[in-house]
């Protein structure tokens, strides 16, 4: 293994990059900078994000440039502020010891005469988004005639986010003399001619395998209904309760959308989109990099680029339909040789998309099981746990309150203690978790596949705990079922009514899971209706469910229920 001082850099600069715990180069690094540093080579490599590539051409640009003049001499062009501005500042630390350079980050969404102020008291190297530069050109506000390089970092998102006539137009007034290093995770025919148009003989530089994904990123997919797939994405959030991770949605509505359910559902985790103002973003980007926000959802373009270590997970609400999206997307995780796994969450349609995955990828990509909601219940248990088992104890403080406290709790046996003692939290996980239904699909696109194929094929017995003490006649039960959960009577089949509850059954396979998640938080009189597929046919199988019922019951009983008697949204209850 080699190390920076062996690829030409000076001494200045190998110990400002050992200073920020660089100890060995990657291997773009390895094999772009002894290149780039002779300065006079049009150069394109082809890496995925995360491979090290802002050292790769940033280390030798901090050579080549003179820091005594003035004029600009470097120009970097990313497509986001975000990765504008890591560059900038990853450029920053990277000189600080070694050389005094005026690097200005200019990009959209921040002051222009502020940007411009900095630009003409001279900087050697200007970092940019296309779109921001070509208004300081247009102002006349910028030179580029002194350019000597021009770095395209991420060429393949620039130009799928519309730069292509900006880059033109930019490159167009930068000198012929120039060297142009081009990067770019993907190479698309659009990069292809950027290459012919602007660059002459490259040095080409792939590191890894073309189009490959990242080795340490375990790709997987789970297969839901579309509908189930927020269901689906809480049960993986509440089974990784340690996950600091980053959503993918396709639209800014989307997004905003899940986020908000999942914040309303207790999670910590907030938006990040183009219909937020700058500063809403940087607030939400600098709650995320801290770490004082766990899920960050977000759309492509707000999320390109974003550098933010240790994301544990990558979970897409689709699979994106640019194939390179999900490479860049996917790339926000295992950064820097860490792992991290990647979850495409598809329908059944999808599963296409994802064998073409593989195959542009070169990767293989698991299916992942939802899990249970038993298994979510054991993960959150275990969790809970480590917890207490990890808590650190203010043993100063607490002292004077736990004599109060043995005295509450004297008559409780240590067992009796931690049931208590769990389930004041865990509860919460039983209640919701209690009837969840299985998520996933069968892969087979058979008549036996689908949502109910775990079910008999002659419809689904459910177990209702209102019966005819609480008035309910079959109408009734009719009327209930197709108000909660939109199951209109011609697939429901026979309805056995007992006394303190009822059997009914579902002739639609594909009605199940409605029945279960409609059912689910409804309150009738007062009382949470519980509802719960069952195989037993014999209808004493008056499970706890039945007893539950009746201990719950007011006496007397409420009236019958009423059509019209609506099971509004506002009844149910948010978990
Ligand atoms: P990049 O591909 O430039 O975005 O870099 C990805 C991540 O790897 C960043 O967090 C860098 O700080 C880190 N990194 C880059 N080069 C090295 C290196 N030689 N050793 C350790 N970490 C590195």
């Amino acid at each position: 293994m080699k190390s920076f001082e062996s690829l030409g850099l000076s001494k200045g600069l190998v110990d400002s990059v050992l200073q920020i715990g660089f100890e060995t180069p990657t291997p773009i690094q390895e094999k772009a900078i002894p290149v780039l540093l002779k300065g006079n080579r049009d150069f394109v490599g082809l890496a995925q994000t995360g491979t090290g590539k802002t050292a790769a051409f940033g280390l030798p640009l901090l050579e080549l440039v003179d820091d005594v003049r003035r004029d600009t001499q470097a120009l970097v062009l990313a497509p986001t502020r975000e990765l504008g501005l890591q560059i900038a500042n990853d450029l920053e630390n990277f000189s600080e010891k070694f050389k005094s350079f005026n690097i200005v980050a200019v990009y959209g969404g921040s002051s222009i005469s502020e940007q411009i102020r900095k630009v003409k008291k001279g900087a050697q190297i200007i970092v940019a988004t296309p779109g921001r530069l070509i208004d300081l050109i247009d102002r006349k506000a910028i030179n580029l005639s002194t350019i000597q390089y021009v770095v395209l970092d991420e060429a393949d998102e620039m130009l799928n986010m519309g730069f292509k006539e900006d880059l033109d137009k930019i490159l167009s007034f930068t000198p012929e003399t120039k060297s142009t290093w081009l990067f770019s995770a993907t190479m698309p025919r659009e990069v292809k001619s950027i290459m012919k148009n602007y660059m002459s003989d490259p040095f080409e530089l792939t590191v890894g395998e073309q189009n490959t994904g990242n080795v340490n990123i375990e790709h997987c997919y789970v297969m839901v209904q579309e509908k189930d797939k927020y269901p689906a994405l809480k049960r993986i959030l509440d089974d990784n309760p340690q996950i600091f991770g980053l959503i993918f949605c396709r639209t800014r509505i989307d997004t905003q959308r899940i986020a908000e359910m999942l914040m309303k559902d207790g999670y910590n985790a907030d938006a990040l989109h183009g219909d937020l103002t700058q500063q809403q973003r940087d607030r939400v980007m600098v709650k995320f990099r801290q770490r004082s926000l766990q899920i960050l959802v977000a759309t492509d373009v707000a999320a390109r680029g974003i550098d933010v270590e240790d994301i544990s997970h990558v979970i897409h609400m689709n699979i994106p339909d640019e194939m390179e999206f999900y490479t860049h997307r996917s790339g926000r995780t295992a950064r820097a040789g860490k792992k991290g796994i990647s979850i495409a969450m598809i329908s059944r349609r999808e599963l296409g998309k994802v064998k073409q995955l593989e195959k542009t990828l070169k990767s293989p990509f698991k299916r992942m099981m939802v899990p249970t909601g038993a298994a979510v219940c054991q993960k959150q248990l275990l969790a809970l746990m480590h917890k207490v088992r990890e808590v650190k104890v203010n043993e100063e403080e607490i002292g004077e309150f736990l004599p109060a406290v043995y005295e509450e709790l004297k008559d409780l046996t240590k067992p009796e203690l931690i049931k208590r003692f769990a389930s004041i939290e865990f509860n919460r996980f039983l209640d919701y978790y209690r009837n969840a239904p299985d998520l996933n699909l069968d892969d087979r696109r058979s008549s036996e596949g689908g949502e109910g194929a775990r079910y008999s094929s002659t419809g689904t017995r459910f177990f209702i705990n209102l019966g005819k003490m609480d008035g309910m006649e079959k109408g009734d039960m009719l009327a209930l079922i197709d108000d909660v959960s939109g199951v209109s009577k011609q697939h429901i089949g026979h309805i056995e009514l007992k006394g303190a509850y009822s059997f009914f059954e579902v002739v639609d396979k594909d009605k199940v899971a409605e029945i279960t998640n409609g059912f689910q938080g409804i309150e009738y009189k007062g009382r949470q209706v519980r509802v719960e597929a069952t195989e037993r046919k014999e209808s004493s199988g008056r499970e706890s469910s039945g007893r539950d019922f009746k201990r719950g019951r007011t006496s007397g009983g409420p009236p019958p229920f009423k059509r019209g008697n609506k099971f509004s949204d506002s009844k149910r209850k948010r978990y």
